[in-house]
């Protein structure tokens, strides 16, 4: 083997780390060590930025004491490296244990500490960095600016942080930096105060894409897709590009406000502009057609197994979970395992509601325990949520109450919520009061508590118990959320409340109504009225059932819309058991299809059946 000096030999460890080949740069350090080659602090460091992938923290372990060894610790740039690769681990103990033993601090040193803490989500320990910095006397750069601002991610921390490092930007001059500039866009959009956000953005003299995406990020973590959607559209007349990021952005707004479209339009628009091939494009168009009911679209443009990343196989899973697809939701988690991807806990959320949108109460506690057992991953609560609505679902009421005795994480919200409804599933009166008074307790405001617990209430027979619950509720001036339905028809949307008479069809809908009502009940249909939350009689329940906002707006979407073609209804609440009774009967005698999406799932309805096979 020819003689290599040492520049091509550190050049070549160079090029491997480059392209992100660990394993091979460390090689070639082993060669170099184990011929007695001449190396310096540049073959070093290079080793270093190896090691900062997690997975090779044991060599870079290996490095440090070498470093320390061969006295090239000395070389600041040695010392950066090895921050570096331990903030990059998240080891922030080590890394700050380096620092404390480092002669000089530069500012390129502090910057490595504190993005390690900003990437571990360590937000008081990198303010602490920048503090412990400045009292040494070091300038930040922007770069240890952008950090910290980066730091900064809630309410508290813009209250605690943000705000006097705004100060210290103002008097220190970096207000005119444009990283800063976007920073701080960024920063008070992810810490909600999106007016300030706005404010900034606003005054910016230059607005380039990164200051338009920042805007357009923040308010679409917010929920205001209307205004994300509204941003682009200016950006567009000022003569902005949109880039990836703001198409991906954008379809997510879309998703959010099931603008099927909106969300088509901006898709197209990033084809024609050369964006298909971008994953995050590609990824947020596939999960906007999935949650605006079009599984063929999230198929078409779905890439081959090979080209998948975790994010489009979780979208994937999470897209025939939504549309009740169980038996496609775990065939796509095995192909996923097989083409070794490793799941994460998004993909187990997916999982479990596809087991749970399907009943499929084994398979569910199957992958739950696999979770942790096969790959590592602590259940959160978002599993737990899936686990109780399973068990509670099918019955199991004292499986359930010992699941939330013995999980991994406190009870919220969500949980005492599921309980309850199953308790008026399955009618079990004492659970259902116990899991009223804990969701009670957390927030008793929660009106959903009472109308859930009132439920529990009516379908037992304690009418009572209904009036006291009323009263209580009445005398906290807790009201039930209205329930509301709508129909999107040519970019008008037409919204329906219980008993609706407001709309300027209002006649014919009622008489379309009745017509579906004579017709649905030759073919079959018996109304279900034990959800009725008056005790009045058996006529009067059913009439108010064709009161529900989910019939006025099928009505209406039956006579504006052609034979033939799919109808998309919208719906605040959970849709309730005899509406999806209804709709069953409606899509077979009138041979229509109907997509109905509450906030729960998709209700894909055809041919006199739905795809959630009634269970939901
Ligand atoms: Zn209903
Ligand atoms: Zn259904």
């Amino acid at each position: 083997m020819q003689e290599r000096d040492l520049i091509s030999w550190n050049s070549m460890m160079v090029s491997y780390v480059q392209d992100a080949k660990s394993l091979d740069a460390l090689e070639i350090l082993a060669e170099m060590i184990s011929t007695g080659k001449e190396v310096n602090y540049i073959t070093f460091t290079c080793a270093l930025a190896a090691c900062s992938n997690p997975k090779f923290l044991i060599e870079g372990k290996i490095l440090h004491a070498l470093i320390v060894v061969s006295g090239l610790f000395e070389w600041p740039i040695v010392g950066n490296a090895l921050v570096t690769m331990y903030a990059k681990a998240g080891m922030m103990t080590e890394a700050e244990r380096v620092l404390q033993t480092m002669s000089r601090h530069e500012v390129v040193t502090w910057n490595a500490l504190i993005g390690g803490h900003v990437e571990n989500g360590q937000t008081d320990e990198a303010m602490k960095a920048f503090q412990l910095m400045r009292k040494e006397g070091i300038s930040a750069d922007y770069i240890t600016i952008t950090s910290v601002l980066g730091a900064c991610v809630t309410p508290n921390d813009l209250r605690k942080y943000g705000t006097p490092i705004h100060a210290h930007i103002v008097l220190t001059g970096f207000e005119s930096d444009k990283y800063v500039q976007n920073s701080l866009i960024t920063m008070y959009g992810k810490c909600a105060d999106l007016a300030s956000s706005k404010y900034i953005f606003d005054r910016l003299a230059h607005k380039n894409s990164i200051s338009w995406n920042a805007c357009l990020a923040g308010n679409s973590n917010h929920g205001h897709g209307e205004e994300v959607l509204k941003l682009i559209v200016t950006m567009r007349s000022d003569g902005v590009e949109l880039d990836q990021f703001s198409f991906s952005e954008g379809l997510a707004a879309t998703a959010k406000l099931a603008m099927l479209e909106e969300g088509q339009q901006l898709h197209g628009l990033a084809v024609k502009l050369g964006f298909e091939a971008d994953s995050f494009v590609a990824n947020a168009a596939m999960d906007m057609y999935g949650k605006c009911g079009e599984m063929d679209d999230v198929l078409r443009i779905l890439s081959p197994p090979v080209n998948r990343s975790r994010l489009s196989w979780n979208i994937l899973i999470s897209a025939f979970a939504r549309h009740g697809y169980f038996q496609e939701a775990r065939e796509t988690f095995d192909e996923m395992l097989k083409m070794g991807i490793t799941p994460d806990h998004v993909t187990f959320v997916s999982l479990l509601s596809a087991c749970n949108h399907g009943g499929l109460v084994d398979e569910g506690l199957a992958y739950y325990f696999s979770m942790s057992k096969d790959f590592g991953i602590l259940p959160g609560i978002e599993h737990c949520v899936c686990i109780i609505d399973l068990l509670g679902r099918s019955g199991r009421l004292d499986q359930a109450e010992t699941f939330i005795a013995q999980m991994p994480v406190p009870p919220n919200d969500l949980i005492w919520r599921s309980l309850l409804a199953a308790s008026k599933l399955h009618g079990n009166l004492d659970l259902g009061r116990k899991a009223a008074e804990r969701l009670l307790e957390l927030d008793p405001s929660d009106d959903s508590a009472y109308v859930l617990y009132s439920n529990v209430c009516a379908t037992t027979g304690r009418w009572e118990d209904v009036e006291n619950v009323r009263k209580q509720m009445g005398s906290n001036n807790i009201k039930k959320q209205p329930a509301c339905s709508w129909v999107k028809l040519k970019n008008r949307v037409s919204s329906f409340g219980i008993g609706d008479r407001t709309h300027p069809e209002t006649k014919e809908i009622y008489t379309k109504l009745g017509e579906l009502k004579k017709m649905i009940k030759e073919a079959g249909y018996v109304p279900d009225t034990s959800y009725a939350l008056q005790d009045t009689d058996e006529e009067q329940k059913e009439h108010n059932l064709w009161n529900h906002s989910e019939r006025l707006a099928l009505a209406f979407g039956l006579i504006n819309t052609p034979q033939g073609t799919t109808i998309r209804i919208f719906k605040n609440l959970r849709v309730c058991c005899d509406c999806h009774s209804v709709y069953k009967f409606v899509s077979e005698i009138t041979r229509r299809k109907i997509i109905l999406r509450d906030p729960y799932r998709f209700h894909h309805f055809s041919r006199g059946k739905c795809s959630c096979c009634d269970y939901w």
